[in-house]
């Protein structure tokens, strides 16, 4: 192993700097070449792949996006384009490629590892804490805490004016987002596509609520719910609860930015150098995870995406506790 590359892709997530710097200062330190990729795969057909000093990556482990900057990319998707994307790789002598993102950019690695002899290794850069094979993702301590604080300062306004406010939470197919940021902030409901949850039960408790005159309310909503959405859920408690001053905020984009909290920092730190640890030891086309605080490899081919089972004790505890 001599020369590595490394790169971002897909959607972004706080934590992917810290990511890159741990990989870059470990390349450096076994004494290999470190190449950067700009916009992911699409750097790599374009030829964006530039050399990365210690220096290229210092005072980046506290930034959020990504100085590497992320992409989609369609010709990646066809044969013609990750052979391209190999002999751009081989005019460097790149030998072992780094990708930071979903599961959609491990597809690709997969792919492109099997075609070609250049092996690649996998980090997971998501908010939304959906891929099988490690128990957290890169991103997704720091969209829960900022969706905390986006929803504490909602509570403050509820409060004042005696609010239901529903409020929408990123996470795509998966609730985990929802479900943390909604203990935390001690919603009394909360709906995530993992458990369904009958609107017709929250609206019957809403109005008990009412009637004990606790009329300040959170509902802490997954994008991905069945129920359609914090405005879907909304109007159809507007139509049986005129009464309830009901509101919708849909957090929306402030999740995927921001500095990464220590947590994703220290992740993305011991990840990176995972990951050039594993291709020194030889061990390719996996994705690094990490599983009851050690380190795991999963082969490319299972880092899917992955619903993990949600202990229905949890939502005996919101209830309790919110009630
Ligand atoms: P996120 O989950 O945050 O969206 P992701 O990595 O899943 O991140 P995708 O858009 O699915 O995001 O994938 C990123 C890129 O990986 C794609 O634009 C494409 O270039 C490549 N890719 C994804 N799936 C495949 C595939 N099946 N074959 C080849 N390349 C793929």
């Amino acid at each position: 192993l001599n020369n590595i590359a490394v790169l971002t892709s897909g959607g972004d997530a706080p934590g992917m700097n810290a990511a890159v710097r741990a990989v870059v200062r470990t390349g450096i330190y076994h004494q290999l070449n470190v190449f950067g990729v700009m916009y992911g795969y699409r750097g790599i057909l374009k030829n964006e792949i530039f050399p990365m000093e210690s220096k290229s990556v210092a005072n980046i482990i506290q930034r959020g996006g990504t100085i590497l900057k992320t992409a989609r990319c369609k010709e990646f998707y066809e044969y013609e384009g990750r052979k391209k994307a190999y002999e751009n790789l081989k005019k460097h002598n790149i030998d072992g490629l780094i990708v930071i993102g979903g599961d959609g950019s491990f597809n690709g690695a997969q792919k492109f590892s099997q075609e070609f002899d250049i092996p690649c290794i996998g980090l997971p850069g998501t908010i939304d804490k959906d891929i099988a094979g490690t128990d957290n993702t890169i991103g997704f301590d720091t969209a829960v805490n900022t969706a905390i604080e986006a929803i504490d300062k909602i509570r403050d306004t509820a409060d004042a004016h005696d609010r239901l406010f529903v409020i929408e939470v990123m996470g795509r197919d998966a609730g985990y987002i929802a479900l943390h940021s909604g203990i935390a902030t001690g919603a009394e409901h909360i709906m995530m596509p993992e458990r369904k949850t009958e609107l017709h039960d929250i609206i019957e408790e809403l109005q008990a609520n009412e009637r004990r005159k606790k009329l300040v309310n959170l509902i802490v909503v997954a994008e991905g719910d069945d129920t359609g959405g914090a405005n879907e859920v909304a109007r159809r408690i507007k139509e049986s609860c005129p009464q309830l001053d009901t509101r919708v905020c849909i957090l929306g984009h402030i999740q995927r930015g921001g500095s990464p909290t220590c947590t994703d920092r220290i992740l993305a730190s011991r990840m990176g150098y995972a990951a050039v640890d594993a291709l020194l030891e030889g061990i390719h086309n996996v994705m690094i995870g990490i599983v009851n605080d050690k380190i795991h490899y999963t082969p490319l081919d299972k880092a899917v995406k992955a619903k993990q089972e949600i202990d229905p004790e949890w939502f005996k505890i919101v209830k309790i506790l919110a009630s």
